[in-house]
């Protein structure tokens, strides 16, 4: 394949996430997603997917009984002129430190808010996460065929609790039982909505203009009239498109329809394919790395145990930075110094694993992985560097766990770190006690955990409550001031699973009173692999 090709492949892709609060929509857009990108026949197929080939390991169990998937997988498919890699984002009892650092491997996210709500809490917690790397947002506002709030107002609240800027693509005419479709700004065509054709590519019916008669009698001249009054009203108050900014993370395009009556989704996933970058340079700790560079390198992001139950292995997900991978092909395993050669990688197809002949920068491919890979490894062609932005998050979550049987601390322990290594959950030791405190972004990890430290560690550990709210990682460049520090809040702080000094607070109040008392100290919600 000549430099030319490669370079073609690599601008193609399209990278992304879907960020939402739960019950926005997120499961209903991605199989609409997959519908348009023909990956599917039929709408109403992905949830729960694969389960019924799912062996009977305890947690895959306990995945089956709550019917969501605990296996976060990566969906390709051609759209337009692209290919299209949608990264799953675990969201409801499954969300993690995985949904986090998964906002790490993309190159632009999808917000979904549902237009009855407006922006709610989780999407401002993954937002956040967004803006570590100024990440291009496409905004979809969604269940029009519902009573929704104001669009205005709804535009307003992103700007003001998000802090960027909306620039509306679509419009919406009416809404819930009145809702008759949306108005393209870009196109000048108003497309009609039609009930009952969620589940296919429906054919849908263009009025060219917004002067055209023919809109009056589709949706009746009250509506009509009071769409050229808003359009007015928005094209007064609101931003234009503007590539640089939406690039830049400061302003998103907005679009509106209903992700179960399959309407709208097509609008969208025309402008995040020709608007939202393709495969983006990676900052490493010696140099930034260019998509477009021939040789290869990725860094994992993501370790998911159990995929497969027939092989009790863990697979690491990677991200392709730069270059071509090739089934066979060498690559340096930068942490540990040695040169591994990979045949086997897998893609992620809608949930099937297939294995992956090559893949490009801006590509997700998985590495079977036996122990020796942790999450922000890089791996290159016989490059060192190691790419930087994969960290962990804060837990907001704490539990004590404790032995039933106390003659196994060593198992337990071990297990906790090598289960922190993956990114389940994180393992703090406070400095002055013998308690084990384990810290997760989502509840479901204490479950997992518990029911893979008893099929893979041999030991049986139980729970308990713990005062703790949030926990900080610590820095100081004085090492005067983070003696007194260290001495004078012992009883706060603790080590993590790498051995770093993290503060644990037992609520928000006493962490902020700690920062005020010493500003010297940095208090960090992220710490770098
Ligand atoms: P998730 O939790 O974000 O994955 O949300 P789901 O896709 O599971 O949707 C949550 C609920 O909202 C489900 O009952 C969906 O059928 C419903 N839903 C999703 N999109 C729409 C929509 O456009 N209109 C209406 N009325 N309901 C929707």
């Amino acid at each position: 394949m000549s430099n030319s090709a490669i370079a073609t492949e690599i601008g193609k892709r399209r990278t992304f996430a879907i960020i939402s609060h739960p019950d926005a929509g997120k499961t209903t857009i991605t199989e609409k997603v997959l519908l348009h990108g023909h990956k599917i026949q039929q709408a109403g197929t992905v949830k729960g997917r694969g389960s019924s080939h799912h062996a009977k390991s305890d947690w895959m169990e306990m995945e089956k009984e709550r019917g969501i998937s605990v296996t976060t997988s990566v969906m390709q498919f051609p759209y337009n002129e692209c290919l299209v890699n949608l990264l799953d984002t675990p969201g409801h009892e499954d969300f993690s430190e995985d949904t986090y650092r998964t906002l790490t491997a993309v190159d632009s996210c999808l917000m979904v808010i549902d237009a009855a709500k407006g922006v709610e809490d989780r999407t401002r917690k993954l937002m956040e996460v967004t803006r570590l790397r100024d990440t291009p947002i496409v905004t979809f506002m969604n269940k029009l065929d519902r009573d929704i709030r104001d669009p205005m107002e709804l535009l307003d609240e992103v700007e003001s609790e998000l802090n960027m800027m909306c620039a509306p693509i679509s419009w919406p005419i009416g809404c819930g039982k009145s809702f008759k479709g949306v108005y393209h700004l870009h196109r000048d065509e108003t497309i009609l909505y039609q009930t009952g054709h969620g589940h296919t590519i429906q054919e849908v019916r263009i009025i060219k203009g917004i002067d055209n008669p023919e809109l009056d009698d589709a949706v009746g001249s009250d509506l009509a009239a009071q769409l050229r009054d808003e359009l007015e009203l928005v094209q007064g108050a609101s931003n234009e498109f503007d590539l640089e900014l939406f690039l830049s993370g400061e302003l998103t395009p907005v679009f509106f329809g209903t992700a179960l009556g399959n309407f709208g989704v097509d609008h969208m996933l025309d402008g995040l394919t020709e608007w939202a970058p393709a495969p983006q340079p990676r900052e490493a700790d010696v140099r930034t790395i260019e998509a477009s560079e021939e040789k290869f390198s990725g860094f994992v992001f993501k370790i998911q145990a159990n995929m497969d139950p027939k092989h009790r292995d863990r697979i690491a997900f990677m991200r392709v930075v730069s270059g071509k991978y090739t089934q066979g092909m060498k690559m340096k395993h930068v942490r540990i110094g040695k040169t591994v050669s990979i045949s086997d990688a897998v893609t992620f197809m809608a949930g099937d694993r297939e294995r992956a002949e090559e893949a490009f920068a801006g590509d997700i491919i998985g590495l079977h992985n036996h122990g020796t890979i942790q999450i922000g490894d890089t791996f290159t062609q016989n490059e060192d560097l190691k790419f930087t932005g994969i960290p962990n998050f804060a837990p907001e979550m704490f539990r004590r766990i404790r032995l039933k049987d106390p003659l196994k601390q060593k198992q337990l322990l071990k297990g906790l770190v090598q289960l922190s290594e993956e990114g389940a959950v994180q393992v703090f030791r406070p400095l002055d006690s013998n308690d084990l405190i384990v810290g997760a972004v989502g509840v479901l990890q204490f479950e997992v955990v518990v029911a893979r430290l008893k099929s893979e560690y041999n030991v049986e550990a139980i729970y308990e409550p713990i005062n703790v709210a949030t926990a900080r990682w610590v820095y100081c460049n004085d090492a005067k001031k983070m003696d007194e520090f260290q001495r004078k809040c012992s009883t706060n702080l603790a080590l993590d699973g790498g051995d770093n000094l993290t503060y644990i607070a037992p609520t928000m109040v006493n962490l902020s009173l700690s920062m005020e008392r010493y500003p010297d100290v940095e208090f960090a919600k992220t710490r770098e692999h």
